[in-house]
């Protein structure tokens, strides 16, 4: 016959190995990595994009890279874009959504517009103490502090 404290302990030890099998089971309900869609993934590329295509037009006004690289690299760069755009429309086109074709265009045609025929980007004021891109209209570098002259920050940005 079973005593009452033989039935206890035992019952202690069955919940002592309960809790040590499930315990690791509940570490595991936190994935180390999770699998973004197909759609997420394509969102986050196309932001990469744009940031190198701006990071690219800085390095180009600043005078890091040559005119041929820029123009170069820009292309890919742009055309790359113009790829996860399309990619982004036929995901898309599977949920429904219509007229995609005139919307691509159009965000193509955005990101080629910094491009100008002449090589020039839209007027872009650098900080003449730290070559930290401001506001043309900034009075003050976020950066360093110092003091802008809307003049002198316009002629820093044409000098290229
Ligand atoms: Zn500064």
């Amino acid at each position: 016959m079973l005593s009452l404290g033989t039935l206890l302990l035992g019952l202690a030890l069955l919940i002592i190995v309960a809790l040590v099998v499930a315990l690791p089971l509940f570490d595991r309900k936190t994935p180390a990595i999770e699998l973004p869609s197909r759609r997420e993934a394509l969102a986050q590329e196309r932001r990469a994009v744009i940031s190198a295509i701006r990071e690219l037009d800085f390095d180009y006004h600043t005078g890091k890279i040559s005119a041929e690289d820029y123009k170069r690299l820009r292309e890919a760069r742009v055309a790359r874009g113009a790829q996860i755009l399309r990619e982004l429309a036929e995901l898309a086109d599977e949920h429904g959504a219509t007229d995609v074709e005139a919307e691509i265009e159009a965000q193509v045609a955005r990101l080629r517009k910094v491009a100008t025929s002449d090589g020039r980007a839209p007027a872009r004021a650098v900080c003449p103490s730290c070559s930290r891109v401001v506001g043309a209209d900034d009075k003050f570098c976020s950066q360093c502090g110092r003091r802008l002259q809307p003049r002198q920050s316009e002629a820093v940005a044409s000098a290229e």
